[in-house]
This record gives structure tokens, sequence and C-alpha cells, in this order.
């Protein structure tokens, strides 16, 4: 009976919670209707919290190659790529991925927490040094705990401090592994990429870049933060995830590293899970396909982001530093934030509540994620309702009064 008596607290914090309104953990839609709308509690409901920036989940292009894979190939692999083998489709999408990042090599995960999780937790071992910024993704976290190699934790985008940690570490053997993201996930901020790199550089480690959130997002061809800013030849290792531009899921890692095959039979969370099933890999080709084609995906997704950041702005909320497809609004505690949630969920806006500790600095965020298939009059709608509930929660100022942006 005791066995889950450590989670009381966690229970009687979620309690409080749902008795405010809505259960931000177990939203039900009965339906989703496009990659922008879904119906929930009877009602339609504007999609702005599911990271789905190119809306590519409801392409035909993409249903039809994931229809016929699901025909001709069946429903799953039943097993892991090193025990039951791999189907063409694995090897069709590593190709593609590695061509579209110019790279040599490509492994694909069952997910990107799993990507992240195995190449970082297998690169570095105990003699080696993994150094992490302090706001990383949990499966950043994760994988420094799985993994053997003393960790480094260094501020929030500051290379200085990254380059203070590396120099004490001084001339101690073994590798080290510095992880940052493209665009992070809960305030929307990139990472001062160009300066890492020139820490890399001065102090010979080695760099690894999660895009999970600027692929698609960031860079002439969509690659990333690493594309962006004219640094890929000094990125190592990049990982990435299908969940999100992709509109499936899974995750990969590319490199040039002559001998990185060898993670195949040494990645545990690759080697021990079962392989993404033919349909998810033939959608997830054919929505890289159609990333590459169409550029025009991305500069809509440019133009619906800055919409809604410089329309929130305007009406005086406090938001994360640049205008990325990731818009948090912060507000001063969880409480009010709580409020304007469940508000905004009543009044036919979906996004996501985030709280500490899942937050940096302990902000109490509501967190929009943009998509290209967003309509500029949804996006307007959306202004429209955060203004609405800003004003009734005395969050915004009186109107009125002149707004200092
Ligand atoms: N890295 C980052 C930065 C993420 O935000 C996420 C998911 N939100 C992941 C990795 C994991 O990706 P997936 O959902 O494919 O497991």
């Amino acid at each position: 009976m005791t066995i889950l008596a450590k989670f009381s607290p966690l229970r009687e914090n979620y309690e409080r919670l749902r008795a405010l309104g809505h259960d931000p953990f177990s939203v039900k839609f009965e339906r989703i209707v496009s990659p922008t709308e879904g119906v929930l509690r009877g009602k339609r409901t504007i999609l702005l919290g599911t990271n789905n920036y190119l809306g590519l989940t409801f392409d035909p292009s993409c249903i039809d190659a994931g229809v016929a894979a699901l025909e001709g190939q069946g429903t799953g692999t039943t097993g892991s790529r090193i025990a039951n083998g791999t189907y063409g489709g694995h090897g069709d999408l590593e190709a593609a991925l590695a061509d579209f990042y110019g790279r040599q090599h490509c492994m694909v995960f069952t997910t990107g927490y799993q990507a992240n999780l195995g190449i970082i937790s297998t690169l570095v071992g105990k003699d080696d040094f993994l150094l992490i910024d302090s706001d990383s993704h949990a499966s950043i976290y994760d994988a420094a705990k799985m993994g053997t190699a003393p960790v480094v934790r260094f501020r929030h985008n500051d290379p200085d401090d990254l380059y203070k940690r590396l120099r004490r570490l001084g001339d101690q053997p073994g590798n080290k592994l510095v992880v940052v993201e493209g665009i992070y996930s809960m305030l929307g901020d990139t990472a001062p990429l160009k300066e890492f790199v020139q820490v890399k550089r001065e102090t010979g480690a080695f760099l690894l870049v999660d895009e999970a959130h600027s692929m698609g997002v960031l860079g002439e061809n969509g690659r990333g933060l690493a594309e962006q800013e004219g640094v890929e030849d000094d990125v190592d290792f990049t990982v990435g995830t299908f969940s999100k531009s992709l509109g499936a899921v899974g995750g990969f890692c590319v490199s040039d590293h002559p001998d990185f095959d060898i993670l195949r039979v040494a990645c545990r969370p690759y080697m021990f899970t079962a392989s993404l099933p033919p349909s998810v890999i033939a959608t997830t080709l054919q929505a890289l396909k159609r990333m590459r084609e169409e550029p025009g995906l991305r500069r809509r997704l440019t133009a619906n982001a800055e919409r809604l950041y410089y329309g929130l702005k305007g009406l005086g909320f406090e938001l994360g530093p640049e205008p990325n497809p990731i818009v948090s609004v912060m507000l001063p505690n969880k409480e009010l934030a709580i409020a304007a949630w469940n508000m905004l969920l009543e009044a036919g806006l979906y996004l996501n509540l985030a709280l500490p500790p899942a937050t940096p600095n302990s902000l109490a965020l509501l967190r929009s994620s943009v998509s290209a298939a967003h309509t500029p009059a949804q996006i307007d709608t959306a202004i429209e309702l955060f203004g609405q509930v800003g004003r009734r929660l005395g969050v915004l100022p009186t109107p009125g009064l002149v707004v200092q942006a």
C-alpha cells in the first residue's frame, strides 16, 4: 500500500490544480479536425499548443504514404532493429535525413526522447565529461542520469560559464561533450551557437545540438539553428525529432563521425526497443520531402509566429525574448496562469500550461506553439482572447492607458 506514498505531496498539488478547473495534464479531444482545430466537450477549439510547426499532420500526400505502407507492410515491426531486422523504410529515412543534413551517418530512434537518451548516454563514458545547459530538456537530463560520465551543468545560454567550467576540468583526460538546444521549448529562446562553437574550438570539446524545435523552423533549408548561424561544420552530432515539424513520432541523430555506426550495437535505447512502424516511417519520409520542397511552409510559420508574438507584446504581455514559433506569456504567478489557461480553454483556445518545476526560473507560463497551418484570423482570435482574459484577470494594463512596449 505504501509503494506510492512518496507521491503524496505531488498528489495534493495535482488535486489542488484540478480543483481549479480543467485538468491541464489530461485534456481530451473528442476529435482532431485539422492541424489547427479540435473538438473539446462539443466545442470547436483552436489548437495553439501542439508543436505542429509546419501543419503537416493532415497533409494528403503524407496520409497517402502512411496508408500505402500500412496496407503493404502491416501495422508494426513487432521488434527491434538488431533482433528483428531493419525494414527498407528505416534505411530510406536514414539516408534521406543524412542527405538533408549533408552528413555521412544517421540513426533513427523510436522517439526523440530515446534519441537523446541513447546518443548522449552512450557517447560519453565514465572517463569522459558531459556538459549540459541548465535549462535542458528532460531527455537530456535523463541521458545524464543514465550514462556514466560525470555531469557538469553550465548556466543557461552562457558560453562564458561553459568556458570557465571546461577550463576548470583542466588537462583531465577524457572527451568533453557539450549539449545545447536550438530553440528551448519553454521560452522559445535560441542558443548563442556561434559563441558556443568558439568555446568548443578553444577547448577541443565535442558539440551536440538538439534541434527538436528548430528543425523545419530555422535556417534557409530548415536544418535548424546551426544552419541559420552558419556553424554546421562545427556541430558533431545533431539530434532531432519527427514529432514536431514532421508531424509524426520518432527521433534521429546525424553525424559525420567515421565510427558513428558502432552506436547501433552499443546504444541501448536504440537496441532494446521496437523500431518505428512502416506507416510512421512513410509519413515522416514524405513530410521531410514536403518540408524540403516547400519553403513557403516555413515562411508562413515565421509570419504567424511574428503575428502572435508582436500582437501579444502590443497588448502588454511579458514574453520570451525572441519571436519564434514558441510564444510564451509569462504570468506573475501560478494561480493567475491556471486561471487564464482555464478561461482561454473555455473560450475555445487550447495551449499549454507550464508550471514550475518544469519551467526555467520557476516561471508560470502560457505556452503557445504556432503552426504554418494557422490562418491569420485564427492568430488574431487568439490575440483577442488573450487580451480579454488578461484584462479580466488584471494582468494587462487598464484600457485607455498607453502601453509601453
Ligand atoms: N528534445 C527537446 C528539446 C524536446 O522538447 C523534446 C520533446 N518535447 C524532445 C527532445 C523529445 O522528443 P519526442 O517528443 O520525439 O520524444
